[in-house]
């Protein structure tokens, strides 16, 4: 299992309305709109839960989190990660490195990118050297071009968990 290097991807998006939070990758970003979700809506930490979910092989965010599920309204989505990061450690596994684009017309990341990444690290007990978010407009195109909707994409290399492997070896 050391060895092990798998790659996952996550996908999600979220339509955009007035008078809703905007939260990504656990940091508020401020504007007009925001996620129109059950949960907090943070798309960026959707698609990295999927991500890391995907490449271990588990159960996706969609079914270990029903959005039918009443106890999952207004979830704060750190708590998603936190679960995500226990399954893979279960499995004997840990994240290496996350990749991240999020695509968004009147949502402004670059101003809040070093928060994100830092945010996106902490939980996903990563430097944050290992991790990376991009933004990316519409061009005017699509539900996204319109300012309708954001929608993240993350990339995420997961390995065999070392310190897990130590702490096992050292325990008998
Ligand atoms: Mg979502």
């Amino acid at each position: 299992m050391i060895d092990t290097l798998r790659i996952g991807l996550g996908i999600d998006l979220h339509r955009l309305v007035p008078g809703k939070r905007c939260v990504l990758g656990g940091v508020e970003v401020p504007g007009p709109t925001g996620m129109e979700a059950h949960s907090d809506g943070d798309a960026l930490l959707h698609a990295a839960c999927d991500a890391v979910l995907g490449a271990a092989g588990l159960d996706d965010l969609g079914t270990l989190f029903s959005d039918r599920d009443p106890r999952n309204r207004g979830r704060d989505s750190r708590e998603f990660c936190a679960e995500a990061l226990r399954l893979l450690r279960a499995a004997g596994l840990t994240v290496w490195s996350l990749d991240a684009v999020i695509e968004a017309e009147r949502v402004r990341i670059a101003p809040h990118r070093g928060a994100i990444r830092a945010s996106l690290a902490r939980l996903f007990a990563l430097a944050p050297e290992r991790v990376n978010v991009k933004g990316k407009s519409g061009e005017g195109l699509g539900e996204i071009g319109r300012g309708e909707a954001l929608r993240a994409t993350v990339v995420a290399l997961v390995g065999g968990d070392r310190d897990a492997a130590r702490r096992a070896a050292t325990s008998d």
